[in-house]
């Protein structure tokens, strides 16, 4: 047996004006429930790493840095690494070692290094365009490698651009092992078909053997920080090394000594046959500005060039 007692709103409104008050405040409660929850679901992202990255990186927080590589026969400038720097609203600046691993294991990594390109050329076309013999070598994570889709981005970014396809340098830096050598083979090729030139980095530590350097096919080889310390001291390293730039000049790449520190370290590096080189001895990674303002007073133009850099600047502004 069921009873059913049914009263109208008002009635019982009228009857009882507590319950007017009590349907207030469920109301009132519920909306303070749903908009605590909108205000927390931005807050979350922050607890969200991947998240965070990719709010960063839309938000143009991911610039990049700009470490001078030099001809260590002739003095002269040769170009530039862009390394990446993420630039916090507050000012500090964090370092590529705490976030490239997330951006590689999220995907991410794709998306930062296409902005970098396209930052790059931007900021330093103008001034590099200019400089046709300056090189800008950008870092490409192996996985880079495994899409043909990459091909198409490059050309498409540097197309439009000052920069000119055949002053760009790829840097394959890979923390895991290559799996499958044909297609990466294949995909560099197609680069170098562009007019790219392929570098490789670390070369000595970690995958980035000798076995590399024989199957890529790659047109530069970046010996690692770790040798050119303990060139001099250490007798195997030097030993490798020598090895190394014998087997690469034999093949036709370009060495590119790192992380050089010292004029002791520069003299070795001249008497093994390596010509070009980078580290803090010449320069730290600098912001663009910087590295824009040592291009134009180590190498400058003539007036001609000059006043067309100017108008280049008063159209991007
Ligand atoms: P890397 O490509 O081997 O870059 C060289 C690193 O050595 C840079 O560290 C540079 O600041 C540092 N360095 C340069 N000269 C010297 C020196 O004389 N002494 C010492 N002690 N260090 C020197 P950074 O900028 O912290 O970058 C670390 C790594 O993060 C890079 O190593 C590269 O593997 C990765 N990375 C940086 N930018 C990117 C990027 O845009 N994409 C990808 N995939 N990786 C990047
Ligand atoms: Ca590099
Ligand atoms: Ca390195």
């Amino acid at each position: 047996m069921s009873v059913e007692i049914a009263m109208s709103r008002e009635r019982m409104i009228t009857n009882n004006p507590d319950l007017k008050w009590l349907g207030i405040f469920a109301t009132g409660a519920i909306v303070t429930i749903i908009l605590g929850f909108a205000f927390l679901l931005p807050r979350g992202d922050e607890n969200n790493p991947v998240a965070e990255l990719r709010r960063a990186l839309r938000a143009g927080e991911l610039v990049p840095y700009y470490q001078p590589v030099v001809d260590i026969r002739s003095g002269q400038l040769r170009g530039a690494e862009v390394l990446v720097r993420w630039r916090k609203p507050d000012g500090t600046l964090v370092l590529p070692g705490s976030f490239i691993p997330l951006a590689e294991s999220s995907g991410l990594i794709l998306e930062m290094t296409r902005d970098l390109m396209r930052r790059a050329c931007a900021e330093a076309g103008p001034t590099l365009g200019l400089r046709p013999g300056m090189k800008i070598a950008f870092n490409f994570a192996g996985q880079l490698f495994r899409n043909e889709s990459i091909v198409k981005d490059v050309r498409n970014i540097f197309f439009g651009s000052e920069i000119k396809l055949s002053q760009v340098v790829l840097e394959l830096t890979e923390r895991d092992p290559i799996e499958n050598f044909t297609e990466t083979r294949q995909i560099i090729a197609a680069l170098q078909g562009l007019g790219v030139r392929i570098a490789i980095d670390d070369v000595g530590t970690g995958h980035s053997g000798l076995s590399y350097m024989l199957k890529l096919g790659v047109d530069i080889i970046k010996i690692d920080k770790m040798f050119v310390d303990a060139i001099g001291t250490d007798r195997n390293s030097t030993t490798i090394v020598e090895t190394l730039v014998d087997l690469a000049h034999n093949m036709r790449m370009d060495v590119i000594a790192e992380g050089v520190e010292n004029f002791e370290q520069v003299m070795h590096l001249r008497d093994l046959g390596i010509r070009s080189a980078q580290g803090y001895v010449f320069a730290p990674p600098l912001p663009g500005s910087a590295f824009l303002q040592l291009v134009e007073a180590i190498d400058p133009l003539p007036t001609a060039a000059l006043e067309k850099l100017t108008v280049a600047r008063a159209k991007a502004a």
